[in-house]
Parts: C-alpha cells; sequence; structure tokens
C-alpha cells in the first residue's frame, strides 16, 4: 500500500512515517504541504519520491491507496471529504473536525464510499492501556467507582504554534488533548459520558486560547471521572487512576505517545506491579489500519470514535464557557 501525507507535520515526522514504513509493503510516495520548499525540504529529509502543494495531485494518483492526514485541525475534514470522495483509504489525525457535524459528514461519506476512515488516537493502541482495560474488563477491580485522568504536561516549544495562540485552526488544549482522555475513558468502559462540568483558562502560554482544563464527566453507569489537561506544567507528570470496589489501578507516566509507564494494582493484599508490553503505540495504530483495509478486523479507532472523543471535548468547552452542566451531543451517532 502507498501513502500520500496530507500535511508536513511534526507529528508524522516523529512517529507517523515510521510506523508506516514499519508495515510490510507500505510506503510513503508523497507529501502535501503548503509551501512548496517546505514540501520539499520535508520529503528530502524523510526520503518521500515527492512533494506537491496540489492535494488533487496526491488524490489523482492512482498508485496512492491511502491518505494520513496531519495537518491542522480546521483542514481535517475538506481534506478527508476530497480524499473519501476519490476512494482513498483515510487515516485522520484527532480532531477529525472542529465540529461533530462535520465528524459525522466525514464517518458517513467513507461508509458509503466503502473505504476505511479512522481516527489517530494513539493512546488506546499503547500496551499500558490495554493492560488496564484487561483489568478493568476482567472484574478485578471490582465495579468501577471513578476515573482520574492526569494529562497535564509541558507543550514541547516546537510545538508553541497554532496550538496556543490560533482558536481558527483549531488550537486549545481542549481540542488537543481533551479529545484523547474522552478516548481513553471510553474505550476502558465501552460507554460515553453523558454529561460534563468544566473551568478552563490560561495560565501562562495560551493567547487567545485556553491551555489548562479541569473537568469531571458523568457516565451511564454511574462512574465519575474527572480530568486535568494543560499545556503549562512542566513536572507534574501524568497518569491515570481507576478506583474500584475491590482494587484500584494506579499508572504514571502513560499518558504519552511512548511505549513507557508503570502500573501497579492496589488492593487488601498490598501493591502489585502490572507487566505490560511496549510495543510502539503508532506502528499498532497502523497494522490495525492496514488489516482493515485487507477486509480484516477494523481500526484501532474508527471514525465513530474519533465523533465521539471530539464531542466530548466540545462539550468540555462549552460548559467552561457557559460554567455550567452541558450534556454531550453526539450528533445522534
Ligand atoms: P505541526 O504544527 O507540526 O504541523 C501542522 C501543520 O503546520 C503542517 O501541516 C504544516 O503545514 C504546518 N507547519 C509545520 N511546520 C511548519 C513550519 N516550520 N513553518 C510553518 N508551518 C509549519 O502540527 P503537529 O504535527 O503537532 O499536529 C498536526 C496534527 O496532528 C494536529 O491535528 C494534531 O492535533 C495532531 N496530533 C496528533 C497526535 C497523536 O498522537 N495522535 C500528536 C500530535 C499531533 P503544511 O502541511 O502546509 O506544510
Amino acid at each position: 500500500m502507498q501513502w500520500g501525507l496530507v500535511g508536513a507535520s511534526t507529528i508524522a515526522s516523529e512517529h507517523v512515517i515510521g510506523a508506516i514504513r514499519a508495515q510490510a509493503g507500505n510506503s510513503v510516495k508523497s507529501v502535501l504541504s503548503s509551501d512548496a520548499q517546505r514540501g520539499a525540504d520535508y520529503a528530502a529529509r524523510h526520503s518521500i519520491a515527492e512533494s506537491t502543494t496540489d492535494l488533487e495531485v496526491i488524490l489523482d494518483d492512482p498508485e496512492i491507496d491511502a491518505v494520513y492526514i496531519s495537518t491542522t485541525n480546521e483542514k481535517h475534514h475538506p481534506q478527508a471529504m476530497a480524499a473519501i470522495a476519490r476512494g482513498k483509504h483515510v487515516l485522520c489525525e484527532k480532531p477529525l473536525a472542529m465540529t461533530v457535524a462535520e465528524a459525522i459528514e466525514m464517518v458517513r461519506a467513507a461508509d458509503s464510499k466503502g473505504v476505511v476512515f479512522a481516527t489517530n488516537h494513539h493512546l488506546r493502541n499503547a500496551g499500558s492501556h490495554l493492560a488496564i482495560r484487561d483489568l478493568i474488563q476482567s472484574g478485578r477491580l471490582g465495579e468501577v467507582l471513578s476515573i482520574r485522568v492526569f494529562h497535564a504536561v509541558h507543550l514541547p516549544a516546537h510545538l508553541q504554534g497554532w496550538r496556543i495562540n490560533d482558536a481558527a485552526v483549531g488550537g486549545g488544549v481542549i481540542p488537543d488533548i481533551v479529545v484523547h482522555d474522552a478516548d481513553t475513558v471510553r474505550f476502558y468502559l465501552d460507554e460515553d459520558p453523558v454529561d460534563v462540568v468544566a473551568k478552563a483558562g490560561t495560565s501562562g502560554m495560551g493567547q487567545g486560547v485556553e491551555d489548562s482544563v479541569m473537568s469531571v464527566w458523568s457516565m451511564p453507569s454511574g462512574v465519575m471521572v474527572q480530568t486535568h489537561e494543560s499545556f503549562t506544567h512542566p513536572f507534574a507528570g501524568t497518569g491515570i487512576e481507576v478506583h474500584g470496589t475491590m482494587a484500584s489501578v494506579i499508572a504514571r507516566n502513560v499518558m504519552t505517545q511512548r511505549p513507557v509507564g508503570e502500573i501497579a494494582l492496589v488492593d487488601g493484599e498490598g501493591r502489585t506491579p502490572i507487566p505490560f508490553s511496549d510495543h510502539n503505540l503508532y506502528a499498532r495504530s497502523l497494522s490495525l489500519f492496514v488489516d482493515a483495509v485487507a477486509g480484516e478486523g477494523r481500526p484501532s479507532a474508527d471514525g465513530v470514535d474519533g465523533v465521539k472523543s471530539l464531542a466530548v471535548a466540545l462539550a468540555v468547552r462549552n460548559a467552561a464557557s457557559l460554567g455550567q452542566a452541558v450534556t454531550v451531543d453526539y450528533g445522534g451517532l
């Protein structure tokens, strides 16, 4: 399978190009950039044969089977719709779009065209999160009562661009990180948040967009979820805790792009370290996508997963702005 990269992005450069090339028979043929020189430099740096400033060149190429969209967030919807219309399979970055209605349109278009459409939620591919999900679903924790998510990080200097100052292209910590936490909680519990309350603000980095947020979500089962996302915390460390009636899971340094961290199961017997696989998160996401294109199984996170994580993030932003509880609007999905 040959790929076109839609967007000369950092995430493609740091993780996804390698993950595509790790799949047998998969290669990257072309990269789209809005700037010809940057695109050519990017292609040269990553040994990609072609670069273009015209999406149509990639979509016209019959040798390109799939595109990976990792432009700024406001471009995901129009670029995905164009690619789907031309019969390309699409792996799209989160958030899928700027609105739930746009994201649903992308899912429906892919369904009717019969192409694979997936969301690149990397966390549910991590050995750590797969192990935590197994513990929950095996009943080892008893009835789950609450989940606390610690996802306040320090945005590296090289990413302190549109994310911290441009709402129009999808900046802000809510579309950037809350979507991942929503996907992880949904992945653990197999249910969707019903309503949320939140407070958001700027704590030193954001200009015109929020750089920090805390929220509380209600789940249909009654599980309470508390999350903290930020771009401005150099020393907080990440983690997730799942508390049940029989045991708690305490995981640290797991809300990350790398296969690292520690998990402990804590119960009346004490604290037991939980081992987990250290496979590459993005390689697993790509592997399941490639299998789905071959007609085997489903992508790790599909389009509906991307719609739902976006819906939760937008509800959090809305709740913070209104100062009241907001029901999550999944647009009928
Ligand atoms: P970047 O800022 O690196 O790239 C986004 C766009 O910015 C690119 O498409 C590029 O435009 C432009 N750009 C990149 N470098 C420069 C530069 N030096 N000067 C001017 N413009 C530049 O964003 P990220 O890679 O961090 O994020 C891209 C997408 O991926 C987002 O949707 C984000 O939410 C998502 N993401 C997902 C992650 C995950 O783990 N799932 C992790 C990180 C990001 P052009 O293509 O026109 O050249």
